[in-house]
């Protein structure tokens, strides 16, 4: 059986009405990466870190799966454990479509992260209410998202998918953010067939075989359709 390991960035989430990472300001809405997304900043300004993740947590919560996402969960009902998902997203849209063999590598929105007993309670609230932990009581939860200079999730497990599959697809990722950004080279380093689905080529560190350009939402049922094609041919 065919083996696919899938990668996605805020790409596959823009045609949902999630704004990505790098806009052409070079701002995540309209704030300094280094201001919402790292330690540091948390530790200068937490208020104002804890208003930005509660921000995005509601516009998350108010928009639904496109296209694409319903694609992969299709292809995941298709080919079950044969496929894992990988994404650096935050949001929700790849569960609330349907898919179950998915890794946060970046942590969850909908999750936060205790600083005092390290429990990583569901989270629909806002944080900068300061709401105790379900855990241990204490008042010390953070958004359960991995910052610039933290360790991602689950990168054991991502790793030994990456090498063993036979396709690895990145989508909706500008490939700037290691270590995912590093996988396509590992795939490809054994053997995989590497696919690209984004809205414009992206500086890969190494080139993909197969680059397609477009928006998710038309690129990935496409791909999808392929694969499944391919894997029952008709007689
Ligand atoms: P990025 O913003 O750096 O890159 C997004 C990529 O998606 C770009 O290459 C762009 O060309 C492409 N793209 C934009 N619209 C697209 C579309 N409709 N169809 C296909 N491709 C499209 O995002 P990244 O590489 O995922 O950056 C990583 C960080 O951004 C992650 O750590 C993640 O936590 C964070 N992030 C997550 C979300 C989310 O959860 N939806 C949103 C913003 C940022």
């Amino acid at each position: 059986m065919t083996r696919i390991v899938v990668l996605t960035g805020a790409g596959i989430s823009a045609e949902s009405g999630v704004p990505t990472f790098r806009g052409p300001d070079g701002l995540w809405e309209g704030h300094d990466i280094e201001d919402v997304a790292t330690p540091e900043g948390f530790e200068r300004d937490p208020d104002t870190v804890l208003a930005f993740y509660d921000a995005r947590r509601r516009v998350a919560a108010s928009v639904v799966p496109n296209a694409a996402h319903r694609a992969l969960a299709r292809l995941e009902g298709a080919i079950g454990d044969d496929l894992l998902v990988v994404t650096q997203n935050v949001d929700d849209l790849h569960e609330r479509a349907g898919s179950h063999n998915l890794v946060h590598m970046h942590g969850e929105l909908f999750r936060a992260l205790c600083l005092a007993c390290g429990a990583r309670p569901t989270c629909d609230g806002d944080l900068i209410d300061r709401p105790h932990c379900p855990a241990c009581g204490e008042r010390m939860l953070r958004p359960d998202v991995v910052w610039f200079g933290e360790m991602p999730y689950d990168l054991e497990r991502i790793e030994q998918a990456v090498v063993a599959c036979d396709v690895f697809v990145s989508i909706g990722t500008s490939g700037a953010v290691y270590p995912a950004a590093g996988y396509v080279a590992l795939a490809a380093a054994f053997g995989a067939h590497t696919v690209e689905l984004n809205l414009e080529p992206t500086d890969a560190a190494v080139p993909f075989d197969d680059a397609r350009t477009g928006p998710a939402g038309e690129l990935v049922p496409a791909w999808v359709d392929e694969v499944l094609s391919a894997r029952s041919p008709r007689a």
